[in-house]
C-alpha cells in the first residue's frame, strides 16, 4: 500500500531544508549511479517509529519568476494536493510575519491535518515566545531547532499520529501501475484513453481511501490500478509545468506502483528530462515499460520504428530490459496491448526462481566463461540464491567480492536473464563473501 506523504511548507529562511535534511537524515542515499539522475534533495523516504513515509520540501520547488507571495502560495497548494500531513514551519526569531499569515490562510482551506512547528527554538528560554504563534489559528505550536536537532521527535510523533489508518487493508491482488514523463508527452490523454477502453470498477476494499486518486479497472480476470490519475487530470495550475513538480509527481507515482510506464513523445524525441524521469524508476527497482506516445505524428517508412528503438536503446542503455511500445493516445493505436504487457512485466518483477535451477544456470555460465582472476587470485563462485522479489534480487556467495568485476556480474546477469523471463524488471545481484 502507498506510504503517506508529509510536506513541509513555510516562507523562505525559516529552516525548511534544514529540517528536511534532519528528518530524512542518512536515509537519503545515492543508490546507484544512473546517468541523468541528479539528486534533488526535495523528496526523500523516511521513517519514524516504524512508520515509513515520503517527505517533500515544497520550498525546493522553484517556480521561476513568480512574485514572492505567489510562489509560497503555489508551494502551499502543492502541499495540500500532495500531502497526507502538512508541516508548517515558522521561525521564533522573526515572529509571526505577513507571509506566515498568508500561508496559514491557504492551509485553512486544506482538508488535511496541519502541524505547526516553530523553528530556531535553540534554547529553553526561547520556548516562552512560541505562544505568539497561536494567533495563526492552527493549534499548538511545536518548538523545534532544526540546526540543533531539538524537538523533532515530538514533532514526528504528532505527524505520524495523523497518518491515515491503514490497518484494515486487505491484500489487494490488483496490479498497480503509473504513467510518468515530462509535461506534454500525453500522460493525461493516455490515462483517459485507457480508462475509456476498459471496464472501470469502483473499489469496495476497506481502507483504500487513497484509492480515491487512483483508478481501478478490469481486463478479463485481472484488476489494475492506475495510480495517481486524479492529479494527472487536474490541469492549469501555475506549478503544473515546472520540472521539480513533475519530478515529485513522478517519484510519488513510482513509489506507489509495481510497474511504471515511462512515456516519451515521438514528436519531440528524447530530452534530458526524460532520462532523469526514467532513471528514477530504474533506481526504485520497479518494473518498467517504455511507451512512445504520439506515434501518429510521424511520417513513417520501414525504418522509422527500428531507428526510434535504436535511439532509445542507446540513450537509455541501463533500461535494456524494458520492453518498448509505440502507441497513440489520439488514434488508440496499440493501447489495447498495454494491460497484457503490464501484467507480464508485473509477473516477471515478482518472479521467484528455484535455487537448483538458478545454480545450474550460474555453474553453466562459469563453465562457458571462466571467472576472472587478479594478481593470481581467481574469483570463486560457490552458490547463488534469490533473496527477494520486486525486483528479483540474487545473492552470489564468492571467495572475494572484490574479484567480481562489473563486466563479469553483467555476464552472469545476462545468463540469468537468458534462462528465466525477467523482461521489464531490473535484476539485482549482490556478491557476498562466504563465511
Ligand atoms: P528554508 O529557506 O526554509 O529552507 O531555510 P534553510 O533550511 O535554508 O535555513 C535558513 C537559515 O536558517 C540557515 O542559515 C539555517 O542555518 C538557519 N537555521 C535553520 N534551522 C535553524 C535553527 O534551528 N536554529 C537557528 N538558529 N538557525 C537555523
Ligand atoms: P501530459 O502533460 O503528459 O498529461 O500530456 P497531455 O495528455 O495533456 O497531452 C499534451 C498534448 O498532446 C495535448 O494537446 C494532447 O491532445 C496531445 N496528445 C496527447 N497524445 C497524443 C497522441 O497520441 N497524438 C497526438 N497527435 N497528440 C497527442
Amino acid at each position: 500500500m502507498a506510504n503517506p506523504t508529509v510536506a513541509i511548507v513555510g516562507r523562505p529562511n525559516v529552516g525548511k531544508s534544514t529540517i528536511f535534511n534532519r528528518i530524512a537524515g542518512e536515509r537519503i542515499s545515492i543508490v546507484e549511479d544512473t546517468p541523468g539522475v541528479t539528486r534533488d534533495r526535495i523528496y526523500a523516504h523516511s521513517e519514524w517509529l516504524g512508520h515509513p513515509f515520503n517527505l517533500i520540501d515544497t520550498g525546493g520547488i522553484d517556480l521561476g519568476d513568480e512574485p514572492f507571495l505567489e510562489e509560497i502560495r503555489s508551494q502551499a497548494e502543492i502541499a495540500i494536493d500532495e500531502a497526507d500531513v502538512i508541516v508548517f514551519i515558522v521561525s521564533v526569531k522573526e515572529g509571526v510575519s505577513d507571509a506566515d499569515e498568508a500561508v496559514a490562510k491557504i492551509l485553512y482551506t486544506a482538508k488535511k491535518p496541519v502541524i505547526l512547528a516553530v523553528n530556531k527554538v535553540d534554547n529553553p528560554e526561547l520556548r516562552q515566545e512560541i505562544y505568539d504563534f497561536y494567533s495563526l489559528g492552527l493549534g499548538d505550536p511545536y518548538p523545534i531547532s532544526g540546526s540543533h536537532g531539538l524537538g523533532t521527535g515530538d514533532l514526528l510523533d504528532a505527524v505520524i499520529a495523523e497518518f491515515p489508518d491503514n490497518e484494515e487493508v486487505v491484500d489487494d491482488p490488483a496490479i498497480r501501475f503509473s504513467l510518468i514523463g515530462r509535461p506534454n508527452v500525453g500522460k493525461s490523454s493516455m490515462v483517459n484513453a485507457i480508462l475509456g477502453e476498459n471496464r472501470v470498477i469502483v473499489s469496495d476494499i476497506a481502507g483504500t481511501t487513497r484509492d480515491a486518486i487512483d483508478s481501478r479497472f478490469q481486463v478479463d480476470d485481472d484488476e489494475f490500478v492506475m495510480v495517481d490519475t486524479a492529479g494527472i487530470r487536474k490541469k492549469g495550475k501555475v506549478y503544473e509545468n515546472t520540472e521539480k513538480y513533475s519530478v515529485i509527481r513522478a517519484l510519488k507515482a513510482i513509489d506507489n506502483s509495481d510497474v511504471v510506464l515511462v512515456v516519451l513523445n515521438a514528436e519531440e524525441g528524447i530530452r534530458e528530462q526524460d532520462k532523469r524521469v526514467a532513471g528514477y524508476a530504474h533506481e526504485a527497482g520497479r518494473g518498467i515499460i517504455i511507451v512512445v506516445n504520439k506515434w501518429d505524428t510521424l511520417k513513417k517508412d520501414n525504418h522509422t520504428l527500428k531507428d526510434f528503438e535504436n535511439t532509445i536503446r542507446s540513450e537509455f542503455a541501463y533500461l535494456s530490459y524494458a520492453p518498448i511500445v509505440f502507441v497513440s493516445a489520439k488514434t488508440k493505436q496499440r493501447l489495447e496491448q498495454l494491460p497484457a504487457l503490464i501484467k507480464r512485466v508485473n509477473t516477471n518483477h515478482s518472479r521467484r526462481v528455484q535455487s537448483s535451477a538458478l545454480n545450474d544456470v550460474v555453474m553453466d555460465a562459469i563453465a562457458i566463461n571462466p571467472t576472472p582472476s587478479e594478481n593470481g587470485k581467481r574469483l570463486r563462485v560457490y552458490y547463488a540464491t534469490q533473496v527477494s522479489t520486486e525486483p528479483p534480487t540474487f545473492v552470489i556467495f564468492v571467495n572475494d567480492p572484490d574479484l567480481m568485476h562489473f563486466s563479469y556480474a553483467r555476464f552472469l546477469e545476462n545468463q540469468i536473464r537468458a534462462a528465466f523471463d525477467f523482461e521489464g524488471t531490473p535484476v539485482h545481484l549482490i556478491e557476498r563473501r562466504r563465511k
